[in-house]
């Protein structure tokens, strides 16, 4: 679960990029965080990622507040979230395999469990027929399914995804989507930001609305409504 309560954050003396914040996401949730450029969707998936401290509040992972996590422990929030990122932040001297084996070896798995493991992930975004090919040799759609696998091949509890289909032409996105939905339906929490609107529409899944640092809205079957883009 994922609690954000009464978070305030300020960037040096300037106004605040988020402003009295307070929402919980229960576990198996999928949830669009939308809203104008600037209205503060990034900062609230740095805050969970503890990339980021809160000026004032707390954000709470699994009832642990994470601003009270010491640096030696961070791994214990690092676990269970998995981070998607709209430029994909690939590795590009790896191969799509290396890249997705990256965390798994941070893990501490064993050759044959990563094998196993980035095989298995692979298969699940249709892409085990390019494991040795590198980044460069992919299109963008196929770069972001990498990118999908190496955030799950660790069984992240939260797969936090960043503009995922920013740079996608709308089928490749409709694949993104139906791709994070699989995972979704494995029992992982998402939380994703988004400017498409077609999207959000037609999933019909809980969106929360932020503008200029507060939530305006947070709709169990969401529309979007964001205006001034
Ligand atoms: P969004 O993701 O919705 O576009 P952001 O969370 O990136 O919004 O930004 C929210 C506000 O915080 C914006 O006004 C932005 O300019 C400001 N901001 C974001 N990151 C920084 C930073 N590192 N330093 C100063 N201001 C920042």
């Amino acid at each position: 679960m994922i609690q954000f309560d009464h978070i305030f954050k300020q960037y040096g003396s300037r106004t605040f990029a988020l402003s009295d914040i307070t929402a919980t996401i229960a576990d198996g949730e999928f949830v669009f965080l939308i809203g104008p450029s600037g209205a503060g969707k990034t900062t609230i998936l740095r805050l969970l990622l503890r990339d980021l401290h809160p000026t004032k509040g707390k954000v709470k992972v699994d009832d642990i507040d994470i601003s009270q996590l010491k640096n030696k422990d961070l791994y214990i929030l690092r676990r269970k979230i998995g981070m998607v990122f709209q430029d994909f932040k690939l590795l590009t001297d790896r191969t799509v395999f290396e890249n997705v084996a990256i965390g798994l070896e941070i893990l501490g798995n064993s050759h044959e469990e990563i094998r196993k493991r980035v095989g298995d992930i692979l298969e699940l975004v249709d892409l085990k027929d390019k494991s040795d090919l590198f980044p460069t040799q992919l299109s963008a759609g196929e770069l972001q399914r990498v990118s999908i696998a190496r955030a799950v091949a660790g069984g992240p509890k939260i797969l936090l995804a960043d503009e995922p289909t920013g740079n996608l032409d709308p089928k490749t996105s409709w694949d993104i989507l139906s791709i994070l939905q699989e995972i979704n339906k494995i029992g992982t929490t998402i939380l994703m930001t988004t400017h498409n609107a077609s999207i959000v529409n037609d999933m019909k899944k809980r969106t929360i609305t932020l503008q200029n640092g507060k939530i305006v809205s947070d709709k169990k079957v969401g529309k979007y409504d964001v205006k001034h883009e």
